[in-house]
């Protein structure tokens, strides 16, 4: 299994001169496994080039989602396989609380976008039911689900193949002020012994109180919690969108000085491939 980093943060894009390092992207990591099956998690930004790389492969297409805040859908609309007739692309939603599964679609209606979602070419087919299941097969994924501690909720996702475990756990708050969806020690059983966490940590403590109950976590929770599963190698995602290069080198510092001897601890950088086999990192 092999993971890609297309986009890295949260909340909104940010180009700039202080991004360059990690990226200004909004979520979106591609996984594949040895036999080329492939699974796209999350619909931001870093789609868009994404789709720039699968325009000239005919196969169809899955992206799972984890929720539809607009960081994880707002790449879709530019999606360049969506335009191509004859392509098949499922699109499995998070499980959110409003009955608005379909958003991923629906932002490309009314005045917000000047092609509609019904106009579009590919074959696109929305399954709402899958993300509600605890587990579900797709090509030669075995995929588990658990639900987010997030406003207007949403899915995580675990993803086994060739041997290995994935988990991708944004957006997330562990410790949020009002009963959680999912508690510590559930977080635990669900991303025990994976070979690589992707988790959610916008935020460090001198961001709370004021950001508590806004569905992030912060850096040593997050930390802290892949040690506990001992998970091998967890990697920060969901930057900050004022957060700077320099700043996410100086976190990235503390973890691995705090944690490192237990956890391989990184935050995620745009363009960076993760091979789970060797746990090689290429292009950092
Ligand atoms: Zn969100």
């Amino acid at each position: 299994m092999k993971v890609q980093f297309y986009g890295v943060r949260g909340s909104v894009p940010t180009p700039g001169k202080h991004t360059l390092v990690f990226g200004g992207n909004t979520s979106c990591v591609y996984v594949w496994l040895q036999n080329g099956d492939d699974i796209i998690l999350d619909a931001g930004t870093g789609i868009i080039a994404l789709g720039d790389r699968l325009i000239n492969d005919a196969r169809p297409i899955t992206i799972v989602l984890t929720h539809n805040h607009w960081d994880h859908i707002q790449g879709f609309p530019y999606f360049r396989p969506i335009f191509q007739p004859e392509r098949n692309i499922l699109l499995i939603p998070g499980a959110v609380d409003c009955d608005d599964k379909d958003m991923v679609l629906r932002q490309m209606s009314g005045s917000n976008h000047p092609v509609k979602y019904d106009q579009l070419p590919a074959n696109i087919c929305v399954n709402e039911s899958l993300a509600l299941k605890k587990a579900f097969d797709i090509g030669g994924f075995n995929v588990k689900t658990q639900a987010l501690n997030h406003p207007d909720g949403g899915t995580a996702y675990c993803l086994y193949g060739d041997d290995k475990k994935l988990a991708y756990v944004t957006d997330n708050e562990l410790a949020p002020p009002d009963e959680p969806r999912t508690s510590w020690q559930q977080w635990l059983d669900f991303i025990d012994g994976a070979d690589m966490l992707i988790h959610d940590a916008q935020y460090t403590e001198a961001d709370l109180p004021l950001k508590h109950g806004w569905g992030h976590s912060i850096f040593t929770q997050v930390a802290q919690l892949a040690v506990e599963a001992k998970v091998k190698s967890l990697f920060i995602i969901s930057h900050d969108p004022a957060r700077t290069d320099e700043e996410l080198i100086s976190v990235e510092k503390i973890l691995q000085e705090k944690f490192g001897e237990s956890l391989r601890v990184n935050c995620a950088r745009e363009g960076v491939i993760v091979d789970l086999e060797s746990m090689d990192i290429n292009g950092q």
